[in-house]
């Protein structure tokens, strides 16, 4: 059975280490959207690994990675991130296909993402402006230039005119100095001869691994409060980060998914802009960012913090159909008198059970807490669930009920062998 693992929260759930902690038990490990604004930060034997657009599985020697046609590549960042890989001592050589389907993000990308953000003023989204949100305007606006486009080595085909009638629109807009379209034809024409090895028909190549008995594990990027349809609107990422993007993203139908693990953290982090019902600004907020090194591997932007919001979680469970749950940094609240939970919002009188689909009512929603006792022993790297203390163990529960789906992954530090993998819910994974 193949299993999708995604972001339950706002991102940033620690989706990296489950992810590198269940790559022995497939073949395959495919990233379906978003580019290289991810970051999944890994640490294996002490070193510490920084992945932006590359799975993490490749991390692992023989599991071969792929980026499908959900994703836009940036080439440039591509080709940075295998150098660096190379650098630490991991070979990808063969190891990693990327869609011929997939967009490119081109120079102009990453200056129209500053611009846009810069003209929304007091309304900015806190992109990381690397250009993936151009990139996807681009894609929908059916003038994007995709991976298997840059092939064309023609001096006035179908790429050429693409990119200047593309560079002429940058020129438009962005008043200051022109950009050179030849010059951005050479950038994109030197890149081909290192990326044409990688490029697949990434739908055709899963289709017949699945097919040959191999497991793939579907790898989201974000989470589900920032996917550009069910997260919480203009504050989202450009791309189906929930369970639904794994097949349009990959090219497959959505039976070949399996299971779908949903990462959550134990508390709740955002970055960027956007509402956070259970935000903690004061003490509780610091002291969590602080204990969980809340900053963003790709930008080290702080990231606001806040105690667990079952709402949004339980919201995750539906728009997904998550199977079960994988509970990251638990040993984040150890040491805390007590800890809130928010089980429902209060919206100008009214309770609400379900997250709204309106963000500026979400915004003016308050939590509802349920104060649940804290442990005074760590919980640090402890590996069976039998061996938290009590309130640990009373915490997941009401995590489980108030989700309604099992926690069979409990992470409790950052390391692989920090974690309880439940034998009960081993089905799941
Ligand atoms: P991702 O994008 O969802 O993979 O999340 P990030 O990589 O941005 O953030 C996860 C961070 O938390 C990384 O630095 C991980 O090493 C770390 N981490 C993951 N799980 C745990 C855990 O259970 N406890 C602690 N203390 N750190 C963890």
């Amino acid at each position: 059975m193949n299993v999708c693992v995604l972001g339950a929260q706002w991102g940033d759930e620690g989706k990296g280490k489950i992810v590198d902690l269940l790559t022995p038990r497939f073949s395959i490990v495919a990233r379906y959207q978003g580019g290289h604004n991810a970051g999944h930060t890994v640490y294996v034997r002490g070193r510490k690994f920084v992945l932006h657009l590359i799975p993490s599985g490749i991390l692992h020697p023989g599991i071969i990675c792929v980026i499908g046609n959900g994703v836009v590549v940036d080439p440039l960042a591509l080709f940075a991130e295998l150098d660096e890989i190379a650098g630490m001592g991991v070979d990808a050589t063969g190891r990693l296909l990327v869609s011929d389907k997939a967009h490119v993000i081109l120079p102009y990308h990453r200056e129209l993402d500053v611009l846009a953000e810069a003209r929304r003023g007091e309304r900015k989204i806190g992109t990381t402006s690397r250009g993936i949100g151009p990139a996807y305007e681009d894609k929908i606006g059916r003038r994007g230039i995709r991976v298997g486009d840059l092939a064309d080595a023609s001096i006035d085909g179908p790429l050429a005119s693409a990119v200047r009638e593309n560079v002429a629109a940058r020129n438009r807009l962005v008043g200051n100095v022109d950009m050179s379209a030849d010059q951005v034809l050479a950038d994109v024409r030197r890149v081909w001869p290192r990326l044409h090895p990688l490029v697949t028909d990434v739908s055709l190549y899963l289709h017949r691994a699945i097919a040959a008995g191999q497991r793939v594990m579907f790898e989201g990027a974000q989470g589900t409060l920032l996917d550009i349809d069910h997260g919480t609107y203009p504050f989202v990422t450009s791309s189906n980060a929930t369970a639904g993007g794994a097949a349009t993203g990959l090219g497959l139908g959505p039976r070949a998914i399996g299971t779908v693990i949903g990462v959550a953290k134990a508390y709740t982090t955002r970055v960027g802009e956007g509402p956070l019902p259970t935000e903690q600004t004061g003490e509780i907020g610091e002291r969590l960012r602080e204990t969980g090194q809340e900053y963003g591997a790709s930008t080290g932007r702080p990231r606001r913090c806040g105690w667990y919001d079952a709402v949004a979680v339980r919201y995750a469970v539906r728009v997904n159909g998550l199977d079960a749950l994988a509970i990251t940094k638990l040993d984040v609240l150890d040491g805390l008198e007590t800890l809130e939970v928010c089980t429902a919002y209060r919206c100008n009188g009214t309770i609400l059970t379900e997250m709204p689909g309106d963000t500026a009512q979400l915004t003016g929603c308050e939590p509802v807490y349920e104060t649940l006792p804290g442990w005074k022993t760590p919980t640090r790297g402890i590996t069976e669930f039998e061996k938290l203390p009590a309130e640990a163990q009373a915490y997941v529960r009401r995590i489980e009920e108030t989700s309604g789906i099992p926690a069979a992954i409990i992470s409790t530090g950052s390391e692989r062998d920090h974690t309880i993998l439940r034998k009960e819910f081993e089905k799941f994974v």
